[in-house]
Formats: C-alpha cells, structure tokens, sequence
C-alpha cells in the first residue's frame, strides 16, 4: 500500500490489502468523509493493486503501476463534471458519460476496470489543501489533470446535483450484476449526498479526516487470547477496558473501535489460511461498523460498548 495511505490510514490499508488479497473486494465501494482528497488518493491505490501485475509494492514500476500512477491508464477512469467528458454539460456527469462507462463494459478485459466517481474543479488550493496535494503527489501518483497557471485539480464530493437520480439509476444494472474485473468507486461527504438505490448496493467505508496515525491493539489481546472463544464473564470487563482507555488516553470513542478492527485485520493477515476463522472476522469487522454509527447517533458509549463486548460472546 502507498506509503502515505499506510501511515494515515492503518486500518483501511490493511482491510482493502487483504480484501483484494482474497478476492473479496466489493464492487461498489463508498468512501465518504469530509477529505476527498485522500479518498481520490485511496481509489487510485485500490485500482493499482487491483492492476499489479507483480507484487503491488509501493515503488512497482509495471507497466500497470506506472500507468494509473500517471493517471493515464486506459482501464481505470475519473468520471466527474469535468473528466472524461466529450459532451458541453458543465455542472453534471452526463447520460453521455454514463452511456460511454457502460458501453466499455461489453467488451471484455484484461485489465481490472475501475471508474472513479466524484464531483471536481480546478482550483485554487487553500494552504491545507496544497500540502496534502504535494504529500501524495510525492510518492509518484498524478492528477487526472494538470491544472492551469496556479490552479490545480482537485477533487470534491459527488452528490444529487452533480449525479442525478437519472444518472446514477442507469448504472444500478451494471453495479448489481457486476462481471468480476469491475469496480466502481463513489467519493462523498456523506452517503445521504448519493440516492439510496446505490448505497444499498455498495459497500461503504468512512474515511475519516483523523490526525491519529497509530493504533494501540496490545489491551485486546488478553481478551481476544481465546479467539473466536470470548468468555461471557469477560464481556462487562471489556467493555469497561474499553471506556477506561478511551477516558485514560483522551480519545473518542469511535477510535476505540478503530484500534479493534485494526486488530481484527491483523487476525485476518495472522490467519490467511483459515477461511472459517476469515469469515467470522469480516462478519466482527462489520458489526463493529454497527457500533460506529450508534456512537454517531448518540447512543451513550457505555451501551456501545457493552453492546458490542456481549455479541463476541455469543
Ligand atoms: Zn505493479
């Protein structure tokens, strides 16, 4: 995984590495969260794993790898308002653009297609915006764009106005009866800025915009020591370990539950082999999504907690 995705984003880089590793990636991923910018960054790195055709090292110099690090790989496409377009539309992906993702899915390929979907502009970058631009840009990847005189391409989240309900309803087909070299990649604040028809075909992955660039994982041990085994007389005595460390060390809860799943993910690499024990932890991982989004609902984190501590015992 790229090195600057690795150090930010731990626990997505494990998942998605051993996600395309096994085969399990989904077709339809949603990234959302408040930084496009890593998530475009995400999607391209997704598609050069996917298109590796040696080890998918960081510095790979494939053919592949150096195409979709230049932005000019033929197979793995930016689809916003301003990329990828032949039609004069300058606020919306249009029907044509659509029409001509779904017209490249007839003929069969190779390479692993992956459309990126996002709104973009070419713009002024405010000073946090440039630093991020340069950060990612170092490690070798580009821009579908280049940009003109001190304004440069950067991408946005896509919502109802830029993708009309019209347009993301002519792909459903495609996105639901996927051939297995696709993947369709949707960037966004927030999963209410796509129509529902969608997300609910797709899986989603919050990118948070987090300064937290390590995730503790020793306290899990002791109680993950019997694993898949969780004794029930363990469970309150978690969940309280859990709200003692998120008070001790002054964290919010939500990252609790992503040093977890970050541990989970290193389960998952430990035990490539065993697919029962890989299956149950790609089940844990997804119920502790359900955890997060009590949290954002409000629900008290003691409950989150326990709640959560409780379904490993069962
Ligand atoms: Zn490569």
């Amino acid at each position: 995984m790229n090195e600057v995705l690795n150090k930010k984003y731990p626990y997505l880089s494990n998942f998605f590495e051993t996600a395309i590793s096994q085969e399990r990636l989904f077709h339809s991923i949603i990234l959302y969260g408040s930084n496009q910018y890593i998530q475009y960054a995400l999607a391209l790195e997704l598609a050069r794993q996917l298109n590796c055709l040696e080890d998918k090292r960081p510095d790979c110099d494939c053919q592949n790898c150096r195409w979709i690090k230049t932005n000019k790989h033929p197979a793995v496409m930016t689809i916003s308002k301003i990329d990828n377009k032949s039609d004069d539309s300058k606020t919306v992906i249009s029907e044509e653009q659509i029409n001509m993702v779904l017209d490249t899915l007839v003929n069969s390929s190779d390479y692993h297609r992956v459309f990126i979907f996002c709104d973009a502009e070419i713009k002024k970058l405010s000073e946090d915006e440039n630093k991020e631009y340069q950060e990612f840009i170092s490690t070798g990847f580009n821009t579908p764009q280049e940009g003109k005189e001190d304004k440069l391409w950067y991408p946005e989240g896509i919502n109802n106005t830029c993708f009309t309900s019209v347009a993301a309803n002519s792909m459903l087909k495609s996105i639901e009866e996927p051939s297995s070299h696709i993947t369709f990649i949707f960037l966004t604040n927030n999963k209410d800025d796509l129509i529902s028809t969608i997300v609910s075909r797709s899986q989603a992955f919050y990118v948070a915009d987090t300064k937290n660039t390590y995730y503790t994982t020793d306290f899990f041990k002791k109680y993950f020591a019997n694993y898949p085994e969780f004794k029930r007389s363990d469970a309150l005595d978690f969940a309280q370990a859990l709200l003692l460390y998120r008070n001790n060390n002054n964290v919010e809860a939500s990252y609790v539950i992503d040093c977890l799943q970050y541990y989970l993910t290193e389960l998952i690499k430990a035990n490539s082999d065993n697919k029962i024990l890989v299956n149950k932890i790609y089940k844990d991982i997804k119920r502790t999504e359900l955890s997060k989004k009590m949290l954002n609902a409000y629900i008290k984190e003691q409950t989150v907690f326990e709640d959560l501590a409780f379904y490993f015992t069962e």
